[in-house]
């Protein structure tokens, strides 16, 4: 199965070499912040309530 890499929506670069300040694009808390599909970094909540999937 494949794995997907997401990429910064900023740096574009993956999760683990970007060097953006991270917040939630939504409510901009940085509780437990990830990069999802889209680019952007959701909290767990947010992630949650719009069904975001963070990187494995
Ligand atoms: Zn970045
Ligand atoms: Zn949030």
């Amino acid at each position: 199965m494949q794995t997907l890499r997401f990429h910064c929506h900023q740096c574009e670069r993956e999760e683990e070499h970007c060097e953006c300040e991270r917040y939630c694009a939504l409510c901009f808390g940085a509780d437990n912040v990830r990069l999802c599909e889209d680019g952007m970094y959701y909290c767990l909540n947010c992630r949650e309530a719009c069904d975001y999937a963070a990187q494995e």
